[in-house]
């Protein structure tokens, strides 16, 4: 893999790459860019980076062979556009968001052919880089998005860094891949946010947030994700998650009817056959 590394967006995801590669010997520099000043310092007493700046203007030192895009999605256009103006020819440029899809096609427009855009299928609701973790890759699948322009060299670097990591990793199509995560992870990012929103609502008189039970928690912890980072990725990936959150309307109609007309048969088998998809899952 690359022997020098540039973060930009020294928060949670970010910091547990750095920290990952740092644990599993990697000696190179890594530099970082936040756009907050405390991220710089939390990301250096973790040992996340070795220094750290607050804008790209500022960055002292360019010799670096890759730069990881991790800040949220609705900013890599504009980071893109910057970036351009101070990379090395060469230098291979990847990212770890969450949407890819056009977002994929105006990267390597802007940056060119070592662009290659990936996903790491890791990560929790906490933001930050006082919670990164540094094993929080191994054995997890890591999306690259490739395309027919990509240079193959950038690619096969970008494996090896994630591969250093513990990480698994899978080729895939950006506008497939968006699909894919805008079904089992987008949307169930909006069910969570909207079933809180929905007892917000009922809690007018009587403040149901008293009796969470465990069901509860266990279904909206992703409710607690960071709104920044979840509103970049409903716009970016809109289509697919309008799409998602349809043929969902459509389950939870079709669960309502069968309470209402008080289908047990079908309701039970309705039931029976969710669980074991369900179980299929572990
Ligand atoms: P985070 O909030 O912990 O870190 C993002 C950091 O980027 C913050 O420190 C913030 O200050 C900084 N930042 C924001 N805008 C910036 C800008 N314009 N320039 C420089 N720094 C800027 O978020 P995270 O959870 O690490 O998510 C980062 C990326 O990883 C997102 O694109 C997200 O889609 C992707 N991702 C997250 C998860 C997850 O579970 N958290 C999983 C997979 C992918």
């Amino acid at each position: 893999m690359a022997g020098s590394l540039l973060l930009i967006g020294v928060g949670f995801m970010g910091g547990s790459l750095t920290l990952a590669l740092r644990k599993r010997g990697f000696e190179g520099k890594i530099l970082g860019v936040d756009l907050r000043e405390e991220a710089i310092a939390k990301g250096i007493e973790r040992g996340a980076i070795d220094r750290g700046w607050t804008s790209l203007e500022g960055v002292e030192d360019w010799d670096v062979d890759m730069v990881v895009l991790a800040t949220p999605v609705g900013t890599f256009r504009g980071i893109g556009e910057e970036l351009k103006g101070f990379v090395k020819r060469g230098t291979v440029i990847t990212d770890l968001g969450s949407v890819k899809g056009t977002l994929v096609d105006d990267l390597e427009r802007i940056l060119g052919r070592t662009f290659v855009g990936g996903h790491p299928i890791a990560g929790t609701e906490k933001s930050g880089v006082q919670n990164s973790n540094p094993n929080l890759f191994e054995g997890k699948k890591v999306i690259l998005t490739p395309t027919e322009r990509t240079d193959r060299e950038a690619v096969e670097k970008v494996r090896e860094m994630w591969e250093k990591t513990g990480a698994v990793v899978e080729f895939m199509d950006a506008h497939l891949h968006d699909w894919v995560f805008g079904a089992v992870s987008h949307l169930p990012h909006a069910v969570a946010f909207a079933l809180i929103d929905a007892i917000i609502e009922m809690s007018r008189d009587f403040d149901l947030f008293k009796y969470p039970g465990a069901g509860f928690k266990d279904f909206t912890r992703i409710a607690a994700s960071d709104p920044t980072m979840w509103r970049d990725i409903f716009i970016k990936n809109r289509e697919n998650t309008l799409k998602a959150i349809d043929v969902y309307i459509s389950s939870l109609k079709k669960l309502r009817g069968l309470i209402e007309e008080e289908k047990i048969d079908d309701l039970t088998a309705f039931l029976e056959e969710v669980k074991d998809r369900r179980m299929n899952l572990e």
